[in-house]
């Protein structure tokens, strides 16, 4: 194989059909930025947006907004703007919460739909908060649900008839690997089962296509690839023909048919909005819109086309120039491989912490991954080229074994 250049990388950029996004996103000079599966960039119209919405809509208005703004219908017409990006219908998505208070939600409402199956079937390897959150509801819930956790790949012949609902993250959040989402939803429906995707890893990365594949259920992020900002509230999708049926189980006021009513017994709104619970958070609903209007001017199959190009550039530069260094985590066949590369390394707290004092910022994963995220609006084929160039320079000289990269902070 010949070696790439770094001519090769900048030719790449200049037939990129989607280099006109990055100057949409405000990135810092000196910075080589390769997180954004983790916190996505800041785009340039969030801040002249958010101080608007402050300074006109909150400061002028005051709580008029609520109606001259629209504030009040937010979470809708933001989840269906999100339903484009993720092969939705209107009323199928709502902007509310975080990821995790979500889960909740849907994993109680599923359990609800499924009368006489207890279990919560889900992979080992799924992220943190997604067990936790499946843990704390069947402790909640007693002898009426059962949390049960099996080997990735033993995920499909483990839905039987007693599994109520399957909670998968489509895209794993330390190895990259993209489950099959449209065959173990037909897996799981086939079992009579229903399955919940946590799409915190795929929304506005790669496209996606829920109602074709006949998902039931699905929660997303907005601070990751919608660039959303910190903590950005994120998002769930219901298909249409399990709304009317699914009890709530957070019944707050916003999910009621008619909140100002103030009527003292609880009767949930008729469709997607009653898995809303309480206000929205309508400064960080301002910032998010901006990010997923971005994402709805890029072709998603460009995006998706990029990201492949430039993880495989990744991987190739990495076994050209550290070889020998480091495990490949990710899974090599690029349409099994979500927007990031994972590479291994016993020392790989330090090697990321080395980088980022050189200005490339991956992130670490314990207990031993160092993970390079793509976001195809604003990575560049030259940033590819920076980061294994610096990720070399890193190794060489054993410069990450200085002591002030073993420090541990709290966030990784
Ligand atoms: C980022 C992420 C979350 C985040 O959950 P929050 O409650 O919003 O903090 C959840 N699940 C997965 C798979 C994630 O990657």
């Amino acid at each position: 194989m010949t070696a790439i250049t770094r001519a090769d990388c900048l030719a790449a950029d200049r037939a990129d059909a989607l280099a006109a996004f990055r100057r949409r996103f405000r990135l810092p000079r000196g910075v080589t930025y390769l997180d954004g599966n983790s916190l996505g960039a800041l785009p340039a119209a969030t801040a002249p947006r958010v101080r608007a919405v402050i300074e006109t809509e909150w400061g002028r208005d005051l709580i008029r907004s609520w109606n001259r703004h629209g504030w009040v219908t937010l979470p809708g017409r933001l989840g269906d703007k999100i339903a484009r990006l993720i092969g939705a219908a209107p009323g199928e998505v709502v902007v509310t919460d975080s990821v995790s208070v979500n889960l909740f939600k849907l994993l109680a409402a599923a359990l609800g739909l499924r009368p006489g199956r207890r279990v919560i079937l889900s992979d080992r390897s799924n992220f943190p908060t997604d067990l936790y959150i499946a843990q704390g509801l069947a402790r909640l819930l007693d002898d009426r649900a059962e949390m049960r956790v099996v080997e990735e790949a033993e995920i499909a012949a483990s839905m039987g008839t007693d599994t109520a609902v399957v909670m998968l993250t489509q895209v794993d959040y330390r190895s990259g690997r993209l489950h099959d989402l449209t065959g173990l939803t037909r897996r799981a429906r086939a079992a009579g089962a229903l399955i919940l995707w946590d799409l915190a890893h795929s929304a506005g990365a790669l496209p996606l296509d829920l109602n074709k594949a006949d998902v039931d259920l699905a929660v997303g992020c907005g601070y990751k690839y919608l660039n959303g900002g910190p903590g950005a509230p994120a998002f769930l999708f219901v298909a249409r023909r399990h709304q009317a049926l699914l009890a709530p189980a957070l019944t707050g006021w916003f999910g009621h048919a008619e909140p100002f009513a103030f009527d003292s017994k609880y009767r949930p709104a008729p469709g997607i909005a009653r898995l809303l619970c309480g206000t929205p958070p309508v400064l960080g609903m301002a910032a998010l819109e901006v990010g997923v209007d971005l994402s709805l001017e890029a072709d998603l199959a460009s995006v998706r086309a990029k990201s492949i190009a430039l993880t495989e550039r990744f991987i190739a530069l990495v076994e050209q120039w550290c070889p020998g260094h480091f495990d490949l985590v990710s899974p090599r066949d690029p349409d099994q491989r979500g927007s990031q590369v994972s590479l291994a390394h016993p020392a790989g707290y330090a090697i990321v912490q080395a980088l980022i004092a050189r200005g490339i910022i991956p992130d670490f994963r314990a207990p031993d991954i160092l993970r390079f995220g793509f976001a195809p609006l604003y990575t560049r084929h030259i940033d590819v080229w920076n980061a294994v160039r610096h990720l070399r320079a890193v190794m060489d000289g054993n410069e990450w074994d200085r002591p002030e990269h073993h420090r541990r902070q709290m966030v990784t």
